[in-house]
C-alpha cells in the first residue's frame, strides 16, 4: 500500500496513463444525471456527485449477456455445435466508483464464485480484468446508511485504489498488485495531507445520520422473522414493479434463455428480480412466492437473513440508498430493516 498526492492538473497523465492497456469508464453526465459511460476526455470525468443513477454492476452482470452460440447440424449424426461466448477482450477501469458500490462487487463475488461448483466464468472474468479506482464520498446523501451496512464513505474494502479529493489534489492510496504501477513517479503524500484526508473521512462518517440496527435480525431465529407481522404492512403499498431491484448494487437474481431462430440460436442471461411473480412459478404452475407479501418478504429476508448466515455475515445490502431515492411509493429500506430488527 502507498500514499502518494496526484494534482489534478496531472489527471489528464494519470487517466492516459490508464488508457495505454484499458478502456477506461467513469460517472459522467448523461442527460441530467450521474451515470457511467466510456471515458473521452478528462473533463467528463466527475467529482461532484452523491451516487450514480445506476449502480456499476452491468459492467460485470450485464442487463442481457449472451453465454453461448448454437447450431443444429443438419442431421442427428451431425449433431449440435456449441460455442461459449469469447472472454473480455480488453481490460478496463472503473474511475471514481464509489466505495459502497467497490463493496457491492465483493459481496456479489460471494454470490457468483463460491467454490468448485459454484463458480460463474462470466463474472469471475470481468472481474479479473477490471481495475476499480474508487472515489471517496466527502459529501453522502442524505439516503446513505454506508456506515450500518459493514462500508463507509471511504471505505476501501474491494477496491485497487482510492482517491480522496484534497481541493487542489487527490491523494492517491494504492491497495492491491494490481494497483502499484499506478503510483510511479508521484510524489509520497505529506503528514498534512494524509491528516486532512482523516478529518475528511470522520466528517463524512459523522454526516451519515440514518442508523439501522441489525443486532436482533442477526440474533432472532429465521422463523420469528419471517412470520413477523410487519410483512402485512410492508407489502401492503409495494407495486412489485422491481424498480428497487434494478438499481440495487447487489441485486442479483436472473433468467435464462435460449433464442432460437431455425436452426441457429444463443443463450442469454437476463436480470430478473425477485418481485416479479413470474420469477418463481413452476412448471406445473404451482408458485412458492405466489403472493406480494412472499416476495416482498423475500427480498429483505434474503437481504438481512438469508446472506449474512449463508456468506459469514456479509450483508446483502451496502446503504446507497439508491432503492430509497427510486421506490415510487417510498418503501424505504432502513425502516423495514429497524422494523425487522425492533
Ligand atoms: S421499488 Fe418499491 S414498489 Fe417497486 S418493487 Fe421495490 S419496494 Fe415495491
Ligand atoms: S437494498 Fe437499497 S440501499 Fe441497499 S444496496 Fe440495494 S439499492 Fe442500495
Amino acid at each position: 500500500m502507498a500514499d502518494k498526492i496526484l494534482a489534478k492538473d496531472k489527471l489528464g497523465e494519470f487517466l492516459g496513463q490508464l488508457k495505454k492497456d484499458r478502456q477506461v469508464f467513469g460517472p459522467q453526465a448523461v442527460e441530467g444525471k450521474a451515470q457511467w459511460a466510456p471515458l473521452q476526455a478528462e473533463k467528463d470525468l466527475l467529482w461532484e456527485f452523491s451516487n450514480t443513477h445506476l449502480s456499476p454492476k452491468d459492467f460485470f452482470f450485464p442487463q442481457t449477456e449472451c453465454m453461448m452460440r448454437f447450431v443444429n447440424q443438419a442431421s442427428d449424426e451431425q449433431g449440435m455445435i456449441m460455442q461459449a461466448e469469447p472472454e473480455l477482450k480488453q481490460a478496463r477501469a472503473l474511475v471514481n466508483i464509489r466505495p459502497c458500490d467497490a463493496k457491492a462487487m465483493q459481496v456479489l463475488d460471494l454470490i457468483f464464485v463460491q467454490d468448485q461448483m459454484t463458480d460463474d466464468f462470466y463474472w469471475r472474468d470481468k472481474r479479473d480484468k477490471t481495475l476499480l479506482v474508487g472515489l471517496a464520498c466527502n459529501d453522502p446523501c442524505p439516503t446513505c446508511f454506508c456506515t450500518s451496512m459493514n462500508c463507509g464513505p471511504h471505505s476501501s474494502t474491494g477496491l485497487d485504489a482510492l482517491l480522496v479529493d484534497l481541493g487542489d489534489k487527490l491523494l492517491l492510496r494504492t491497495l492491491t498488485d494490481k494497483a502499484q504501477a499506478l503510483a510511479e513517479g508521484l510524489p509520497e503524500a505529506a503528514k498534512a495531507d494524509l491528516a486532512q484526508a482523516a478529518g475528511l473521512k470522520k466528517a463524512a462518517e459523522e454526516s451519515i445520520t440514518s442508523r439501522v440496527g441489525m443486532d436482533q435480525v442477526n440474533a432472532r431465529e429465521v422463523m420469528d422473522l419471517y412470520e413477523a407481522g410487519l410483512w402485512d404492512r410492508v407489502q401492503e403499498s409495494c407495486l412489485n414493479c422491481g424498480t428497487c431491484t434494478y438499481c440495487c448494487p447487489t441485486c442479483h437474481c436472473f433468467d435464462i434463455q435460449d433464442e432460437v431462430q431455425g436452426t441457429i440460436g444463443r443463450r442469454v442471461r437476463n436480470w430478473d428480480n425477485c418481485m416479479s411473480w413470474l420469477f418463481t412459478v413452476h412448471g406445473t404452475g404451482h408458485n412458492p412466492r405466489g403472493t406480494k407479501k412472499d416476495r416482498v418478504r423475500q427480498r429483505f429476508m434474503h437481504k438481512f437473513k438469508y446472506i449474512p448466515m449463508k456468506r459469514g455475515g456479509e450483508i446483502g445490502c451496502v446503504g446507497c440508498g439508491r432503492c430509497v431515492q427510486l421506490c415510487p411509493v417510498n418503501i424505504d429500506v432502513r425502516r423495514v430493516v429497524n422494523d425487522m430488527n425492533a
